[in-house]
């Protein structure tokens, strides 16, 4: 357990301010450090999924529990998904239950990232933004990204289409990975993910919306901004080192396979501000509830990245197979990522291979998944469609339209000093 002294928080995200939240509830002082100018400037209105299908428990039901208060910012439920297969045939995924949730991230008063800055705020947190503070000052360490293992790229834009989610597996548009199509309320998002590092990546979120334009012809889409951002997949020895608790994407913990790491960095957070106020061990804990499936996708990553669009086809065919037969599409989803013994086998049979050492982890044994080269089959020219769909950003661009995440950095959010 701690000494009774101020917590220094660097990174006021979910993951720091979840941790926040808990600490200043229970009465301890607590200081949150963050370089931007506000909780969630890292993105830009993007729309992100709570996932709801790896564990058996409802992620709002966690947060609740927790203390936090869901209605605190704005979550719409979905219980079906177009699921895009490679060949373009669009089928549905779909579940009696809660299958996700969407939650904008940013800076709007709705967004996820403000509902937490509030409740942090409320219980009495300080948060301190536009400052920068050293790791060895700090006793939690929630900064998100260090490094790059892959990118997203997404235009958000005004449309009268209703709410609708689809996502896409194809590894023309998204090598590696996947593209998504969210619509939320009149606003929506096509955004595609390399897990290929790529020279003129725009041509792949440009050739994303030509194919959604072609096939979701209501869209009517009218550009507003571009955004995006990096993910930074690592696995650590420590997670508590020299005194500092390592929570969120600074402490690897996101789902290797496609990214998804807001439930995690939550309840790193909680679990960090358990440990200091003396209510568990987070080292163990986080070993216990979170790493076998940070593990789990890490070898489900290291299948993904063997396949291309025949497997993905063959994916699509077995979990349509599977919902038809259990009449719901949250299981076979759900299996995949979930703990076994045999993907924990492969795990420790591919890990050594995946991951490279990060020399700069002040002695915490960080071994980050490289962003991987491209593959000869990524190299193609962008269709007319795709060349319209440029244009049309450049008009808008030309008229003020604002992109927030460029060439790999995220620094482009960080104000100067
Ligand atoms: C484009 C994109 C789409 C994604 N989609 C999904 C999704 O659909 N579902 C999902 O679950 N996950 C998704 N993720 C992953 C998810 O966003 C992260 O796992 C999650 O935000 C990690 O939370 P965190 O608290 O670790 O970091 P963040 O919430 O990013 O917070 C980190 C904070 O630290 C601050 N900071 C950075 N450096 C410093 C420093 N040196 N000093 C002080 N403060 C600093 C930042 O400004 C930021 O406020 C996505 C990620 C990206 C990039």
């Amino acid at each position: 357990m701690a000494e009774q002294g101020p917590i220094n928080i660097m990174g006021a995200g979910l993951s720091g301010l979840a941790a926040a939240t808990i600490l200043a509830k229970a009465g301890r002082e607590v200081h949150v450090h963050d370089i931007r100018d506000d909780s969630g400037a890292r993105f830009d209105g993007d729309f992100q999924a709570l996932e709801n299908w790896s564990m058996d428990v409802d992620f709002f039901d966690q947060l609740k529990q927790w203390g936090f208060d869901t209605s605190e910012f704005k979550a719409t439920e979905f219980t079906e998904v177009d699921l895009i297969h490679p060949d373009d045939e669009i089928t549905q995924a779909r579940s009696p239950k809660v299958s996700y949730r969407i939650v904008e991230r940013g800076t709007s008063s709705h967004t996820i990232d403000q509902g937490i800055k509030r409740q942090a705020l409320a219980a009495g947190a300080k948060i301190h933004y536009k400052t920068k503070v050293k790791e060895e000052d700090c006793q939690i360490i929630a900064c998100g990204p260090k490094g790059t293992s892959a990118v997203a790229y997404g235009e958000i834009f005004h449309t009268e289409h209703p709410n609708h989610i689809a996502f896409q597996l194809n590894d023309k548009l998204a090598p590696g990975a996947y593209s998504y199509l969210i619509i939320i309320d009149g606003v929506g998002l096509i955004c595609t993910c390399l897990w290929r590092k790529q020279k003129k990546s725009d041509r792949f979120l440009n050739e994303t919306i030509a194919w959604y334009d072609k096939h979701y012809p209501g869209l009517n889409r009218q550009p507003i901004k571009r955004v995006g951002g990096k993910g930074d997949f690592t696995i650590n020895a420590n997670y508590l080192q020299d005194g500092r608790y390592y929570v969120g994407e600074s402490g690897g913990l996101q789902d290797f396979m496609w990214g998804f790491g807001m439930r995690m960095a939550i309840w790193s957070g909680v679990l960090a501000a358990k440990d200091i106020l003396g209510e568990c061990d987070y080292d163990q804990e986080v070993r216990k509830q979170l790493l076998p499936y940070v593990k789990t996708s890490v070898a489900n990553r290291w299948l993904m990245n063997r396949v291309g669009d025949r497997t993905f086809k063959r994916m699509c065919r077995s979990w349509m197979k599977d919902q038809k037969k259990r009449n719901d599409g949250l299981i076979w989803i759900g299996k995949l990522f979930r703990p076994t013994l045999l993907k924990s086998l492969l795990y420790r049979i591919v890990n050594p291979f995946m991951l490279k050492k990060d020399p700069k982890s002040m002695g915490r044994g960080v071994r980050r998944m490289p962003f991987r080269k491209p593959l000869k089959r990524d190299d193609w020219e962008p269709s007319e469609a795709a060349m319209a769909v440029k244009s049309q950003w450049n008009e808008v661009r030309k008229s003020g339209g604002k992109t927030s995440f460029s060439k790999d950095s995220d620094q482009v959010s960080v104000p100067e000093s």
